[in-house]
């Protein structure tokens, strides 16, 4: 029980930790004219610019990139033997990961969502809001508060932008801002 436990808990790091590298991606290094994924960069710069706006899209509308994602990443994972507790819990989470950064743009606390935010296991608005007003070179990471705290002691983001440009000379560029 124990050991399912500390998978299930990976697992949601997991899903947090590539949350975050596919949004500091897109921050930095996406352009709204790539082919395929232009759409889903350009709806993420326009977030910064209007961070509360996609709320007022239905669930799958904010998720559909997600989703079709996930169900392509789980495929292969089926088909290669590789689905566990670790990896069902990172997909099905990850799947549903631009949703909870949605609660972290609602300020009507409920009961559920005001416990998993009290155990950090989604992000508080206050937590994401350092991302929109404080730093937008932080808290990329949009599940849970564990990771963006020891992300931006450790300046890992930071890191990374320098071995990027190092290898292929292409800079991180500033995201649109509020
Ligand atoms: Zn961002
Ligand atoms: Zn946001």
């Amino acid at each position: 029980m124990l050991q399912i436990a500390i998978h299930i808990i990976i697992g949601v790091l997991i899903a947090d930790l590539i949350s975050g590298l596919i949004h500091w991606t897109q921050d930095h290094y996406g352009k709204a004219s790539w082919p395929i994924i232009g759409g889903v960069i350009a709806d993420n710069h326009r977030h910064h610019l209007h961070p509360d706006e996609f709320l007022t899209n239905s669930v799958l509308k904010r998720n559909y990139a997600t989703f079709i994602l996930i169900g392509l990443i789980g495929c292969v994972f089926a088909i290669f033997g590789w689905l566990n507790t670790i990896t069902v819990t990172a997909l099905i989470v990850g799947a549903w990961a631009n949703e909870f950064h949605a609660f972290a743009h609602r300020y009507n606390d409920s009961r559920v969502l005001s416990g998993l935010r009290y155990f950090g296991l989604i992000q508080s608005p206050k937590h994401h809001r350092v991302h929109h007003q404080e730093d937008v070179w932080s808290h990329y990471c949009i599940i849970t508060s564990y990771l963006n705290p020891a992300f931006r002691y450790f300046k890992v983001w930071r890191g990374l932008e320098i071995c990027v440009e190092k290898i292929t000379g292409v800079k991180a560029y500033r995201p649109p801002e509020k």
